[in-house]
């Protein structure tokens, strides 16, 4: 049982219903997200809080299986999607052993290498690398350097030399569940989600690592010096929020 899947069992339909607006793909970025989908791809979208991407591919016909490790989030997505027409599967995306070979033309994800820190990541892309068909495609947007919540968390530690309990300056990785005795002040507004579940859900997210684009570029090609999954394109696709849409292919 991967511990931050809890995080996600508190938020769960809050996160579509009354989270903020930016935490969800735009139609901007679905349109770029599902581009070149056809009805008859194989699409694994991880994160059932990407609800409105998730739409979009079935109204497309697309083959939807979502993977999402929180039962909670599982769950409350069921109510909203019809069960017969997508495959909402609990499955943790860093336990690769325990993943279907070679199954997707597709594995979609928003922002989900946000939650993740670094040894999640490398098991996260071998993960995709598996269940992805031979030349199949990922797409991944991840928003990088620091987010504007952890600027004000690390500005307010300082003042009281606590970031260094929180933050590994080396890796960039911000441990939220370390970061207790200034989160609660810190917490910024997740649209209507109260605070005191947001704190929960902050506590719960743990480890996450802050990317750079070469941190991401050097981790990718270090973990596949043979290019069996590589790079082939990284757009920028919010300027204000530093996001960048990365797709990778699998080698044919
Ligand atoms: N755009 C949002 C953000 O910025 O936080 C979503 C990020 S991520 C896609 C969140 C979703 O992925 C949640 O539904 C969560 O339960 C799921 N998730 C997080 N880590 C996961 C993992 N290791 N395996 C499967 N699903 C995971």
């Amino acid at each position: 049982m991967n511990d931050k899947a809890k995080a996600w069992d508190i938020i769960g339909k809050d996160f579509w219903k009354s989270g903020r607006k930016t935490a969800k793909p735009s139609n901007k970025h679905i349109r770029k997200f599902s581009e070149g989908i056809f009805s008859t791809s194989y699409v694994c979208i991880v994160g059932a809080s990407t609800k409105n991407l998730i739409e979009h591919l079935l109204a497309k016909n697309c083959n939807v299986f979502v993977y999402d490790f929180s039962e909670k989030m599982c769950m409350d997505l069921r109510k909203e999607i019809d069960d017969k027409k997508c495959k909402i599967e609990l499955k943790d995306i860093t336990k690769p052993k325990l993943l279907n070979l070679n199954k997707f033309d597709y594995v979609l994800n928003d922002r989900l290498i946000n939650r993740f820190n670094i040894e999640e990541t490398i098991s996260y892309l071998n993960s995709c690398n598996k269940i992805l068909k031979k030349g199949g495609i990922v797409r991944s947007s991840i928003k990088i350097g620091l987010y504007p919540m952890d600027e004000i968390l690390l500005k307010n530690a300082k003042s009281r030399g606590l970031e260094k309990h929180f933050f590994n300056s080396k890796t960039s990785t911000i441990n939220y569940e370390a970061s207790a005795p200034v989160l609660k002040e810190c917490v910024q507004k997740h649209g209507n989600i109260s605070k005191e579940k947001l704190i929960n859900w902050y506590l719960n997210r743990r480890e996450e690592k802050r990317f750079s684009i070469t941190d991401f570029d050097n981790l990718v090609n270090s973990s596949f010096p043979d290019g069996s999954l590589k790079i082939i394109e990284k757009l920028l696709i919010d300027k204000s929020s530093d996001t960048y849409l990365y797709t990778l292919k699998k080698r044919k």
